[in-house]
């Protein structure tokens, strides 16, 4: 992309808007579906583990890693619910990607905003596997910062166009009314969870709230129904009631991370899990018959992260929409790094001469 090998491209926030702006949400967020698709169909390349979690009373701090042998990538993210209260995100991110051959950073990114369209999209791709054939109404149960990526990625990719709010506080629900306006959905507002999953094919539960919640319970999610869980990402923050993990088949990103964060921690180590990547290669079934209840228990993977990275980076190139970031010192001669100290010390101003 640049020249300079010492200078790493870096994509700010605003960058980050103009970019979506350039390429269009939906149009963003079906490429980045495909990026992530094709990631997880070369599951096995990729050096994986569950992330390193850094917990505290208000929230988590998370690393993400992973490589596929020729490029490095991770993802810093926190996680804090009480955020929003103090006119914070309770999710913000960067990420890097580099070159595994010399280690040097080869991309550094915002990825607030990146985070929510890999999530979105991820749940879309997942969904175009699981959720039930010509599914068109969607409830979503949390209208946050999240939200409207969700429905966006839903319509784009499965060609919902029913969406069924509910928000503990209804301005969330308006605010995402508002921002969906003029995009092609018929949308209700609802006062209840309840209410909200009437007639839906597909259930989208995207809280915050930092405890075992209980936003679904067993009697409200009917036979063939898809849902997408994905505000249950913590160990001891879940969304669903357990009875219902015990009728639905279980789908997830990678389990062993999944075990420790998702709503799954509420189940025996052992309980059946399909891991989504063995779905797209065919090597395990998706949705089986009109009457199964499909679960996809996301908790967001670094290898989404590491899609999204590699999005960017074929996006951004030619844009201008990056700055250049001088952070990798660069002395004439390698070993020399001290005397590159030296020599950018300015020589001392010449005494002014008098008249
Ligand atoms: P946010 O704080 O912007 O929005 C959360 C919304 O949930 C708020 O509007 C809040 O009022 C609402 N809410 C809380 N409890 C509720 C309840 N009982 N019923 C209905 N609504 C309720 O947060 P966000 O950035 O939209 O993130 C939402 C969740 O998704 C968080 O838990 C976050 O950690 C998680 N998340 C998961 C992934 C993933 O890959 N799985 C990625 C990003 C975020």
């Amino acid at each position: 992309m640049i020249p300079n090998l010492n200078i790493v491209p870096f994509v700010s926030v605003d960058h980050m808007m103009k970019l979506v702006l350039h390429i269009g949400v939906e149009r963003f967020l079906t490429e980045l579906a495909d990026y992530v698709e094709e990631d997880f169909r070369r599951w096995e390349a990729f050096d994986k583990t569950p992330r390193l979690a850094t917990h505290s009373a208000e929230g988590v701090i998370e690393l993400m890693p992973t490589s596929d042998g020729r490029v490095y990538g991770f993802k810093y993210v926190n996680g804090h619910p009480k955020n929003a209260r103090e006119g914070r995100q309770t999710v913000a991110a960067f990420g890097v990607l580099s070159d595994v051959g010399n280690g040097y950073p080869v991309l550094m990114s915002e990825m607030t905003i990146l985070t929510a369209l890999r999530t979105a999209a991820t749940s879309a791709v997942a969904a175009r596997h699981l959720a039930p054939p010509g599914a068109r109404c969607m409830a979503i149960i949390g209208n946050g910062a999240q939200s409207e990526f969700q429905a966006l990625a839903f319509g784009a990719l499965l060609g919902v166009r029913s969406l069924r709010l509910y928000d503990i506080d209804p301005g969330a629900s308006e605010k995402c009314m508002r921002n969906l306006r003029g995009r092609g959905f018929d949308i209700v507002p609802c006062r209840s969870t309840e209410e909200a999953v009437e007639g839906a094919d597909i259930i989208t539960t995207v809280t915050a709230d930092k405890q075992y919640a209980t936003i679904l319970t067993d009697n409200m999610v009917g036979a063939g129904v898809h849902i997408n869980a994905v505000g249950g990402d913590c160990p001891g923050k879940t969304e669903l009631h357990r009875d219902i993990l015990m009728r639905s088949d279980i789908f997830v990103e990678y389990a062993p991370q999944t075990r420790i964060e998702g709503e799954i921690q509420q189940l025996a180590s052992d309980h059946p899990v399909t891991e989504l990547w063995k779905v797209m290669t065919g090597q395990a079934p998706g949705r089986r018959s009109p009457r199964q209840i499909t679960l996809f228990d996301s908790v967001g993977f670094a290898v989404e992260d590491f899609s999204a990275l590699r999005y960017v980076r074929d996006k951004v190139a030619g844009t201008g929409l990056y700055e250049n970031l001088d952070m990798l010192a660069d002395p004439d001669e390698p070993r020399d790094l001290f005397g590159m100290i030296l020599r950018a010390a300015k020589p001392a101003a010449a005494p002014a001469r008098i008249a």
